[in-house]
């Protein structure tokens, strides 16, 4: 599967916000958003132009690929399969994202970012409801057991990560066992719990794909 290799802080850059795409470094002083921040490869004129209507969107929509780690035509299905379900797109599509394997291994602390929850996946770390899965888009259900696989419950990454559930705990949807280095999904998550998301107006995804 294609993913982006090029420098994570680029795209906060690009963005120029916050998409917290490298665990603890982007809560430091390090982080270079906490710095003047500029569009990467562009001048300061730039940043002045006034957006188009297609201009906006696009940014929304690119900023929530990001934040997941998507390329456009991983990002584009998601999008198709959230408007083929009932309900409101946006929220769905949120939603669909939040279940994504990935993102539940993050959310449950055994990583301190979505990249390194989908390299946990791929490289066979991670078990969901005993067995292995190694596909990083698998969409979890509720009660599903995600596990670190007995042989990696060593890995010094894991247990750093795990470090962040003791200060912060998880998600309400999640119940976390870190001694066990397990977790169950225990309900499926709406729109309005995914509170670090509510400043993502996906109204304007919605509108740039129905164009
Ligand atoms: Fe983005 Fe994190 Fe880099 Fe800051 S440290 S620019 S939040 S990836």
């Amino acid at each position: 599967m294609a993913r982006y290799l090029g420098p994570q802080c680029r795209l906060c850059r690009a963005e120029n916000t916050k998409l917290f795409l490298k665990g603890e470094r982007c809560h430091s002083a390090k982080c270079p958003i906490n710095k003047k921040a500029s569009p990467p490869g562009k001048g300061p004129r730039y940043r002045t132009k006034k957006m188009s209507d297609y201009g906006i969107q696009l940014r929304e929509k690119q900023k929530l690929k990001r934040i997941f780690g998507m390329m456009e035509k991983q990002f584009k299905l998601a999008f198709v399969e959230a408007d083929r379900l009932s309900g409101k797109t946006g929220d769905n599509l949120i939603t669909l994202l939040e279940r994504r394997l990935d993102n539940i291994v993050y959310r449950m602390r055994f990583a301190s970012s979505r990249k390194m929850a989908r390299q946990l996946v791929s490289h066979g770390h991670i078990l969901v409801n005993g067995k292995r899965v190694t596909i990083s888009s698998f969409i979890v259900k509720e009660n599903d057991v995600v596990t670190v696989q007995t042989k990696s419950q060593k890995m010094l990454g894991i247990k750093e990560s795990l470090k962040e559930y003791t200060k912060s705990g998880a998600k309400p949807w999640l119940e976390v066992n870190p001694d066990e280095m397990k977790g169950r999904i225990i309900a499926i998550p709406r729109r309005n719990d995914v509170t670090d998301l509510e400043d993502i107006n996906v109204q304007l995804i919605v509108e740039l794909y129905s164009r």
